[in-house]
Order: structure tokens, then C-alpha cells, then sequence
């Protein structure tokens, strides 16, 4: 029986040198081990181009899903450690193939240790003359279904005939802070994991207005946030009353304009949020024509009150794409719980698409705008939620 005892991670996207290789690997190898946490008899090693990790006898299959979602992770393999030794080499490829149903194969070696007295193809051919000779599978150089990897190091030989897929992207936290506009839709909670995903980390800011908004309706996108915090750790959730202002814009701009405003206030408290927390960005889930207030022009107009950068990971997709993605990373059940959000409370009947940024301005002349913003920005209540505090506690 091949025994599959040890874990090779390979890196993505890993084109930098010297610190910020060395800086890529170490958050690499904190983040699988956090993600693992669970698996208490795991053993780590870190080294140049790989993390090893031995898996005694925790489950593979329970430990391969965790490592699906870490980024930063171009493949994985669950591989049979040998020593560096052509007998060795040989008789694991063998039993691979005998115990495989596939009818084709290949050999891929790679030497990380030059020393080897053989060169790589000598190996390919030692050990595919070993299975020719004792199995019915033929060599397919081109489209093997069976393909067994030899990775041979000074000591040590890895050997696997699979490779998982990664999640790619870079280690989540490693390319600074960005402050996310988190609501209870569909759409934010996978922008979330779109910039995790760029190694990003993020930290969320959300508007809420109660009591027309309610205690399940802000537990819900507490719910959501400890979800996709399981990709980073942990998430810092900023919590505002939006309430005054809300009402503020409705008493005096009225049904049409009620969004936009609502909006550019919204993307003013977050700039100021953003800055108090060191983030250098904020981040949505807005995407092209989506809704009334994610026209080209009311982007414009709403973008228009802060000079932050504002990164909108889901601006092209497809309303569908969204929603594969937001199941795929298991918060769509939750984000389409009928929970009010402050946008569908105060839900006008004829928002303007083609907003103006003169009207906006002149709107805000007529309420003390700054002073709601200081109110709210005083309102601010911090969350840190983790993947630990799961539905039942929040809901
Ligand atoms: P979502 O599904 O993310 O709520 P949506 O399609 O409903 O998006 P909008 O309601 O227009 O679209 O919101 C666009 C973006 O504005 C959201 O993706 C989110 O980033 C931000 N946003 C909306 N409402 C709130 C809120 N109450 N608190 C924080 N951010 C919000
Ligand atoms: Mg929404």
C-alpha cells in the first residue's frame, strides 16, 4: 500500500526575491497553520520553495478542503516521503502503478538536489522500465492518466501521482489593509474574498440604521463577515449608526436623489474609517450596472466626495458569477436571508441612474451633513469576529 504521508505545498504568483519572498512564505506558512489548527499531530516544515507537513494519522481528506482555501497556494500533493535512494524511488512508482486502475502513465522528476548521482531522465526511465516490466500500463507521454511525480531532494524523495489544485492569489494580510463596505447582500461578502484573495486584509465597516433596521439584521452580517474571516483569521467588523443621516436625506432631498446622497455619505464615513485604521483603500461590491446606483454616472457622482482608492473586485462580473462564487464559498444561504438592510428600508421608488454631482452638492447644503457625519462617526461600535463565533452565535 503507498502510504501518502506527507503534504508538499507549492507557491503561486511568487516571481520576488529576498524579503518579500521571505515575507510571502512565512505569512504562507502561519496561514496553513491556522487553518489547521484543528489537526493537532500535523508537522511542519518550511523551506525555500516548499512547505512539508507530515500527517501522522490525521484525515487527508478533511485536511485537503482547509488547504483548498488558503491563498498563496498554487498546488498541493499528498506524497509518500522516501530516502533519496533509486530502490527506494523505484518500488513506491511501482506500487503506485499497481495499485492505480488508470491504463497510461508518466514519470516527471525533478532534482531540487543537483547531487543525485542520476540525472532526472535516468530516474523517469528507471522507474518507468520498472512499471513496464511488472504492469499492463503503457507510457503516454503527452496525456498520461496517471501522472507520478518524483521530487528528489539531498535526504529526502517526495512521491505522489496527484496535485491539487490552490486557491492561488497571494497569503492573506500580506499587501496591506483595506476597509470593505460590508452589507447583509450577496455581492460584498465575495468582493471580501476577492481581496483576500490579492492578500489584502480586510477589515469591514457597516451602515446600519436601527431600530428600522434590526438586531438579526446586523447579527446576520456579523455572520457573514466571521465567515469569510475563516480565509484571514479574524476580522475587525466597524459597526455605524446611520439612522440620522438617513432620515436627514430623506427630509430634505427627497425620493430621487435619496441613494445617491445616502451613498456618497456612506463612502465619506468609510474614507474617515479607513483612515483612523491605517487602511489604504476601501473596497465594495458594486459591479457595472447593477442597480440604480451603480451606473457609470452615479459611480462617478458618489466617488466624487473622497480621494481614497476604492477597489470594486466584482465591477465586471455577471450577477450569476457573483452568486457562484458566493455559494462556492458558502455565504449565499445567509446573504439571501430576508433580513431589511438600511438600503431596502428606505427603498425610493424613482432613484435617478445619471445623478449629478451639482444637485448632490447642493442637496447637502441644505442639512448639516458634517455634523451627522461627526454624530455617526462617533456612533462606532468594533466587532472582532473569526470563524470560531459561527451562525448560532450571532443568529
Ligand atoms: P450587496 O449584495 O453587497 O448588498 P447590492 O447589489 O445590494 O450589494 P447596493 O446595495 O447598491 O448593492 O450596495 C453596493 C455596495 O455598497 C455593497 O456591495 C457594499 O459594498 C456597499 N453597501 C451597501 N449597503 C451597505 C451597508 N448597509 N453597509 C455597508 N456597506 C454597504
Ligand atoms: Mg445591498
Amino acid at each position: 500500500m503507498v502510504k501518502y504521508d506527507t503534504v508538499l505545498i507549492r507557491f503561486g504568483e511568487l516571481s520576488t526575491k529576498g524579503k518579500n519572498r521571505k515575507d510571502f512564505i512565512n505569512r504562507l506558512y502561519s496561514n496553513v497553520k491556522y487553518m489547521l489548527r484543528d489537526f493537532e499531530s500535523l508537522e511542519y516544515r518550511k523551506a525555500y520553495d516548499r512547505i512539508y507537513i507530515r500527517i501522522h494519522d490525521e484525515d487527508p481528506a478533511a485536511i485537503s478542503e482547509k488547504l483548498k482555501k488558503v491563498f498563496g497556494i498554487s498546488s498541493f500533493s499528498f506524497t509518500e516521503k522516501v530516502d533519496s535512494d533509486l530502490q527506494a524511488i523505484t518500488d513506491t512508482c511501482l506500487r503506485i502503478a499497481q495499485e492505480t486502475d488508470k491504463k497510461t502513465f508518466k514519470i516527471i522528476t525533478k532534482r531540487h538536489d543537483k547531487n543525485f548521482p542520476m540525472r532526472s531522465d535516468a530516474i523517469n526511465r528507471a522507474c518507468a522500465g520498472a512499471i513496464l516490466s511488472n504492469t499492463d500500463l503503457k507510457v503516454d507521454v503527452h496525456n498520461p492518466e496517471l501522472a507520478i511525480r518524483i521530487e528528489v531532494h539531498a535526504n529526502d524523495t517526495y512521491i505522489t501521482s496527484e496535485k491539487i489544485p490552490g486557491a492561488g492569489g497571494y497569503p492573506a494580510g500580506i499587501n496591506g489593509k483595506v476597509l470593505l463596505l460590508l452589507s447583509g447582500g450577496i455581492d460584498s461578502p465575495v468582493a471580501a474574498y476577492e481581496l483576500m484573495k490579492r492578500g489584502l486584509m480586510v477589515e469591514a465597516v457597516h451602515f446600519a440604521s436601527p431600530p428600522y433596521t434590526s438586531e438579526a439584521a446586523r447579527n446576520k452580517v456579523l455572520t457573514l463577515a466571521s465567515m469569510v474571516s475563516e480565509y484571514q483569521g479574524h476580522m475587525h467588523v466597524h459597526i455605524i449608526n446611520f439612522t440620522d443621516l438617513q432620515l436627514n436625506i430623506y427630509k430634505t432631498a427627497g425620493d430621487p436623489y435619496a441613494v445617491t446622497l445616502m451613498r456618497r455619505m456612506m463612502f465619506r464615513l468609510a474614507e474617515e474609517t479607513a483612515k483612523k485604521y491605517g487602511c489604504l483603500a476601501l473596497g465594495t461590491g458594486e459591479s457595472i450596472g447593477q442597480v440604480a446606483s451603480q451606473t457609470l454616472e452615479s459611480i462617478a457622482c458618489i466617488n466624487d466626495v473622497i480621494r481614497i482608492p476604492v477597489i470594486r473586485p466584482l465591477v465586471c462580473f455577471d450577477k450569476v458569477e457573483i452568486i457562484d462564487l458566493a455559494r462556492k464559498i458558502g455565504t449565499y444561504e445567509t446573504s439571501i436571508l430576508p433580513f431589511e438592510d438600511c438600503c431596502t428600508i428606505f427603498d425610493p421608488k424613482n432613484p435617478v441612474t445619471k445623478p449629478s454631482i451639482e444637485k448632490s452638492e447642493y442637496y447637502e447644503t441644505l442639512f448639516d451633513y458634517k455634523k451627522g457625519i461627526q454624530e455617526a462617526m462617533d456612533s462606532m461600535e468594533t466587532v472582532i469576529v473569526s470563524p470560531e463565533k459561527n451562525d448560532e452565535e450571532f443568529l
